[in-house]
């Protein structure tokens, strides 16, 4: 009879390419606990990845319990990241450490994801995912995003400044095959119609502090008439209301089984980035038989895989860099070295603005960098220390990276 293994990961440590120890070291933050960001949580949970950071604002319905399989009947109106954690502690893994956010990413500490060697973006919704791309390319930091769509599912890699990010204009995959990932820039000009819309869409978000409620006929008129100003201006076709349903409020349909293939993929790339980046944390001699082992079996993180379950095809492509990307390209806001200002830690938000807006000359502000947006706007959040800004001005569209420092640390 054969002994027990001793160790939970017996049956995985015996794989060719694999080091459990680099995984436990690994520090990943998943964005979005839903549908594919539950699985990606439980799987990596379950393959010993040391520590997990689950962030969602979202409270649990009863229609995710078809496909959520981290929440039951009982938990529905909690929030989904702290429910998670709770579950998959008890339920998978014990010794994990795991911490939960329930708030928007964007007012997320940005030492958090300073601190994770990798980001899972797992998101349904595109000021999010375009949050969470600008964030990867800054640090820079790796990140695996995925997002599902009825039959389809896709999982793109960024690997900054190495090969195309979420907002890069890369040639369109097969005709067979579907990107779904929403044009990922709003700085500077709409460059397509659908741009107009979804700059419409956070101007929304800007006057309303809301999302719009896709029932109500007077936050669709209000949405289409944002979205028509810019497209006037622009010169694109202007939008009816049930193009503007369709290019924003879209609720995109679920599959559990295209959930579960979708994550397997999303975490088996992430396995795979943390042993690529981590791989100079080992010994010489080590890093060498992984080098060479990488090129036996010809080990690669895909840029972009499409998965149909109408044929069954998994499909993987090569996405390149656009050296024009307003995020990620050769003269983006961010590649520039930010130019630190330190102020006084009680200043109140609405004079650190006016301060920035006559040092800079500049009629818009963005908050932690994400967006350009009016100043006004942002005078009720509270600033952190070690926050990211943009300044911009509204003639020339030229924008400057700011971070805050408060001179002593906030009482
Ligand atoms: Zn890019």
């Amino acid at each position: 009879m054969n002994s027990h293994p001793t160790s939970k990961f017996d049956r995985q440590e015996r794989l060719t390419i694999w080091d459990q120890s680099l995984i436990e070291k690994s520090s990943v933050i998943i964005i979005g606990i839903g549908g594919t960001g539950g699985e990606v949580a439980k799987n990596l949970a379950l393959l010993g990845v040391g520590k997990l950071i689950l962030v969602d604002m979202d409270t649990i319905e009863y229609s995710n319990l078809n496909r959520q399989l981290l929440f039951s009947k009982t938990d529905i109106g909690k929030n989904k990241a702290k429910v998670a954690k709770k579950v998959i502690k008890s339920r998978y893994n014990s010794s994990l450490e795991i911490e939960a956010y329930n708030e928007p990413i964007q007012s997320l500490p940005f030492k958090i994801f300073e601190d994770s060697d990798i980001i899972a973006g797992c998101v349904d919704n595109f000021l999010a995912r375009q949050y969470i791309n600008e964030t990867a390319v800054e640090l820079p930091l790796s990140l695996i995003d995925s997002a599902t769509d009825g039959y389809f599912g896709q999982v793109q890699s960024v690997n900054p400044s190495n090969n195309a990010c979420l907002a890069c204009d890369s040639p369109p995959p097969p005709e067979e095959t579907r990107v779904l990932s929403a044009p990922c820039t709003l700085v500077g000009t709409p460059r397509t119609r659908d741009h107009c819309a979804w700059k419409a869409l956070y101007e929304f978000h800007t006057l309303n502090d809301r999302e719009p409620d896709e029932n109500s006929s007077d936050d669709i008129q209000k949405l289409t008439d944002l979205a028509n100003k810019l497209a006037a201006k622009h010169q694109f076709p202007i939008f009816d209301n049930k193009d503007i349903i369709q290019s924003v409020l879209y609720r995109v349909p679920s599959l559990i089984t295209v959930n579960a293939v979708t994550s397997g993929i999303q975490s088996q790339e992430i396995i795979k980035t943390l042993f690529f980046n981590k791989m100079k944390d080992l010994k010489k001699k080590d890093q060498n038989r992984m080098k060479s082992l990488v090129q036996t079996y010809r080990f690669r993180v895909p840029d972009l895989t499409i998965y149909s379950a109408l044929t069954g095809n998994i499909s993987s492509f090569e996405l390149f860099r656009d050296p024009d990307c307003m995020v990620c390209g050769d003269t983006s806001i961010f590649q520039q070295t930010p130019v630190t200002i330190n102020i006084n830690p009680n200043s109140k938000c609405r004079t650190i603005f006016t301060v920035l807006k006559r040092k800079f000359k500049k009629n818009y502000i963005g908050f932690r960098g994400n967006f350009i947006i009016p100043n006004e706007a942002l005078v009720k959040n509270v600033l952190q220390d070690g926050d990211r800004l943009t300044a911009s001005s509204l003639t020339d569209d030229e924008e400057k990276r700011v971070i805050i420092r408060f001179k002593t640390k906030k009482g």
